[in-house]
């Protein structure tokens, strides 16, 4: 599931990315509001949850929050900042945020509190992706075969969600890798190969099929 992390502060972003990535998110980490804009804009709603800090440099947490939201973009957003008065929270939540986490909080609060808005969409609408008898769920990040639990890499399960998402449709090489690697991350040269190989192994031979000089292919079922 990929994050979109807005920090200024390196040391904080570090840490997040780190912990996140941990947790088996895909994690675009961007500095400034302007360039949060950016990615949210061209991100296509490629992204689960955002964390946002306020004081951004360039374009503040607030502005772009407003801005998003009359935009219509619903992407959910907990915003994550030093600044605790009650104003400043309230300004957060009237500005369309759907949580808000006062730092210094720990790292489990926080996966706590992204695991509850991550549900809250699985309430709305059940985004389960299912194709035969696999099913792939993104918020609670399970896989079940025939009903039984299929343990996969955070990776492997990303890639096959991404093959789940249009069954019946052939997905490239490059376009897996983007699916895989946030910005920045060294794409290392078979991972889809050896990703694909390792879940046929799980799966069966026939699950992912090759189009040969196309791409992956799960058949629709
Ligand atoms: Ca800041």
């Amino acid at each position: 599931m990929r994050i979109l992390l807005v920090e200024d502060d390196p040391m904080i972003g570090k840490s997040l990315h780190t912990a996140l990535q941990q947790d088996r998110y895909t994690v675009d980490w961007v500095k400034d509001g302007v360039a949060a804009k950016l990615a949210l804009d061209t991100a296509d709603g490629a992204y689960a949850l955002v964390l946002l800090d306020l004081g951004l440099p360039r374009k503040s947490g607030l502005d772009l929050l407003r801005g998003i939201r009359r935009a219509g973009n619903k992407v959910r957003v907990l915003i994550v900042t030093a600044r605790d008065a009650v104003a400043d929270r309230v300004a957060g939540l009237d500005a369309g945020a759907d949580d808000y986490l006062v730092k210094p909080f720990s790292l489990d609060e926080l996966a706590a509190r992204m695991r509850a808005l991550l549900r809250r969409d699985v309430a709305r609408e059940d985004n389960v992706l299912r194709n035969g008898d696999l099913a792939l769920d993104p918020s609670s990040r399970t896989l079940t075969q025939a009903g039984a639990h299929v343990d996969v890499s955070a990776r492997e399960f990303t890639l096959l969600a991404a093959l789940l998402e249009r069954p019946g449709t052939a997905l490239s090489k490059a376009q897996l890798e983007e699916r895989l690697y946030g910005w920045g991350e060294e794409v290392e040269s078979n991972t889809v190969e050896v990703h694909v190989h390792n879940l046929r192994k799980k799966l069966g031979a026939e699950a992912i099929r090759t189009i040969r000089g196309v791409g992956y292919v799960i058949a629709k079922a």
